[in-house]
């Protein structure tokens, strides 16, 4: 059984669906993939992992423009695409159900119980048994709590969507010391730009305020002429992730686990992946009829992009440590720690994997760290 129909859940439904074993996904959502929470960009070797159509994709995206006080800015190669997320979303459900998997919406996880899932469905309560769980319920998951897990650390993010008058095939990152560990972003969709801000969610009152800046600044500089909002989301990001992602026979995948990026936040790639690990190791360790197989899930998603994430954690703990330190120069911090600027790599080989990888076995292609 899956938790939650987002990126994460969908990838394993269809996974373990592909491989003949019964799935049950359950949402609490009525409509599966709104309200969007997201800037929706993603990296295009997305596709490689993921099966949506080109009618998902709202424009694609060649670079990444970092901007830092003063007018510095860097540039990085960063092809990718802006998403339709909700169309995406439902698409990746639709690919579960085609697959083999039953799908209950308005369906939300309450308990776990030694008899299953409890769920509220409408004025009704079920107790659901299941041979695994999958928990793919998000940044504010309830199956980590199920399991005795911490609320993990996050970045807060509101969005506005703007009309914009000048298309642009590149995203916009901006960094100012009012946006405390986190930065503003200008991503362009056709007509319209994705404009948000990003704080550690200490700093959460403010954001409406800091956004609210932002777009002043965004307009000065002739990027925005006019702000007209055609839309508005928010939401949490996971800026750390759970070492242990296996309990007994729960699996927690996607944003529940804390797999987004610890510095970008980009989350919907290795949600899609370790999705697509836990449903196929569920699915075998179900067919071996020996849960012990889901061992596999732990060595599995440390091997594809454990690394990349606990590099991330150290450049996130570098950040968080100086960001209002007067001593530290500003500039060389989001240098050191923004994956824009090549003095985010430097080092990386000296530091010891902390999952090493088995011989002849490769981690995720060079560049899995670019934007978001
Ligand atoms: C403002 C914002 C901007 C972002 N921008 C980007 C970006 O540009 N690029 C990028 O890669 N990432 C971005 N992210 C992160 C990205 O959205 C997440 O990493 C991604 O959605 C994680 O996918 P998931 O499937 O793990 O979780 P989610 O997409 O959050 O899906 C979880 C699902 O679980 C359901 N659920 C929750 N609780 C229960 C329950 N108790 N019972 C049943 N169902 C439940 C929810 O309804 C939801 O459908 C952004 C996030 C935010 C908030």
């Amino acid at each position: 059984m899956v938790i939650g129909a987002g990126p994460a859940g969908s990838s394993a439904a269809q996974a373990a669906a592909q491989r003949g074993t019964r799935v049950l996904l359950i949402d609490r959502r009525q409509r599966i993939g709104v309200p969007v929470q997201c800037a929706e960009f993603v990296p295009q070797w997305i596709s490689r992992y993921a099966s949506f159509s080109s009618t998902c994709i709202m424009q694609r995206v060649e670079k990444m423009v970092t901007h830092l006080p003063g007018c510095i800015t860097y540039e990085m190669k960063s092809p990718g695409y802006m998403l339709d997320r909700s169309l995406f979303d439902k698409e990746l459900a639709a690919s579960a159900i085609l697959s083999g998997a039953r799908i209950s919406i308005g369906t939300r996880a309450v308990d776990l119980s030694p008899e299953g899932l409890v769920v509220e469905r409408g004025s009704k309560m079920e107790t659901i048994p299941s041979k695994v769980f999958i928990g793919a319920d998000g940044a504010s998951s309830t199956v980590a709590r199920f399991v005795g897990k911490p609320p993990l650390k996050t970045i807060t993010a509101l969005q506005y969507e703007i009309v914009i008058s000048e298309p642009q095939n590149h995203v916009d990152v901006y960094f100012h010391k009012d946006y405390e560990g986190g930065y503003g972003w200008f991503f362009p969709k056709g007509k319209t730009a994705n404009v948000g801000v990003g704080v550690v969610t200490s700093k959460m009152p403010q954001l409406s305020t800091l956004l609210g800046n932002f777009l002043d600044l965004l307009r000065e500089s002739k990027k925005l002429q006019g702000i007209q909002i055609v839309s508005k989301t928010g939401g949490l990001i996971p800026c750390e992730f759970y070492e242990q992602n296996l309990f007994k026979n729960v699996l927690l995948v996607g944003d529940a686990a804390g797999h987004a990026h610890p510095i970008t936040g980009a989350g919907i790639f290795n949600a899609v992946m370790s999705g697509e690990i836990a449903g196929r190791i569920a699915a075998e360790a179900i067919e071996r009829g020996d849960l012990r197989y889901l061992e596999n899930y732990e060595t599995e998603w440390r091997e594809t992009f454990g690394n990349s994430l606990s590099y991330g954690a150290l450049k996130r703990e570098l950040l968080d440590e100086n960001w209002n330190k007067s001593e530290v120069l500003f500039e060389e911090l989001i240098r050191k720690t923004w994956i824009g600027c090549k003095e985010y790599y430097q080092g990386r080989r000296e530091i010891p994997l902390r999952f090493p990888l088995p011989t002849g076995r490769q981690a995720l292609p060079k560049g899995e760290d670019t934007p978001l």
